[in-house]
């Protein structure tokens, strides 16, 4: 497969100079590079910006409900281990609506990329603060600055046992494709939060903000092996802000322990002779 293979017709809706371009260049590179076929990858969303990704992939496509992404693409992936599932979301869909979503999808190691949009805003609806952004960020929805503290994804994910968690810039693609090529490699959950600048709405985490802040991990000798290491990593946000792979371990994923699945997945296995009366007579 060539990136360009992953192309639609679809005209490509998003505001010019969006960080979500530089995402998914470095997504159709890592793709291509894992040679992962149309009909045997599913792209699951849910609503933001972000939103539109399964329309601008030529894959298995599914635009879920606001927050919702994970647990469709968790469904997907237990019914048939065979397709290759990423799952998308912004800042305000993942870490808002979907909080709970993410923190057990992290515990129970689903074999999922999810790539999250991180703008520190909700863009879609023309820039309110979103549950990333810095403490006193001031928007329509926080004239006054907001007053909650922002959610750390990363420093979540390590809390709750995930395998892969690692931090992307738009701005950086090459970087960026590196760390999705290594997240579909990943079996288990694979986590890349993304820094994607919203040039229309966020007029303080800019490109050049970032491009002042973002240092490689790599380049600073961390061990994603580490997992103290990778936590105090973790809690490094202002001056100088880590972009790279936080942690990874090797662990049976959730499929992999299901009793039911674990012999024939769930596509698979023959239904057609199933007795299911005596569970009908005992519910109903
Ligand atoms: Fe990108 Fe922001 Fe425009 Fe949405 S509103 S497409 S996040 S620049």
């Amino acid at each position: 497969m060539k990136p360009t293979d992953y192309n639609t017709p679809t005209w490509v809706q998003w505001c010019p100079g969006c960080g979500n371009f530089g995402i998914l260049m470095a997504l159709k590179n890592a793709m291509a590079r894992h040679d992962l076929k149309p009909h045997e990858t599913v792209i699951v969303s849910g609503i933001g910006c972000h939103g539109k990704i399964p329309h601008y992939l030529n894959a298995y496509g599914f635009e879920t409900l606001h927050g919702r992404p994970l647990p469709v693409a968790t469904g997907v992936k237990l019914a048939n281990r065979d397709m290759k599932v990423l799952a998308f979301s912004g800042d305000g869909d993942g870490y808002g609506i979907g909080t709970c979503h993410f923190i057990h999808t992290m515990r129970r190691n689903i074999d999922l990329t999810y790539i999250v949009h991180n703008n520190e805003i909700y863009g879609l609806t023309t820039g309110q603060t979103s549950p990333t952004s810095e403490h006193g960020f001031i928007s329509g929805s926080t004239p006054h600055g907001a007053i909650e503290y922002p959610i750390n994804p990363i420093a979540l994910a390590l809390s709750d046992h995930a395998t892969f968690v690692a931090r992307g810039f738009a701005g950086e693609v090459k970087h960026l494709e590196e760390l999705i090529y290594k997240g579909i490699a990943h079996r288990g959950i694979a986590l890349i939060d993304i820094l994607q600048p919203c040039v229309s709405f966020n007029k303080i985490n800019t490109y050049e903000w970032f491009q002042e802040r973002v240092y490689k991990l790599e380049d600073d000798g961390h061990d994603p092996s580490d997992l103290n290491a990778a936590r105090t990593k973790a809690f490094e946000w202002g001056k100088r802000i880590p972009i790279g792979l936080f942690y990874q371990i090797k662990r049976p994923t959730y499929g992999d322990e299901l009793p039911q699945l674990k012999d024939e997945e769930l596509c698979k296995q023959d239904i057609r002779n199933i007795d299911a009366k005596k569970a009908m007579e005992e519910y109903f």
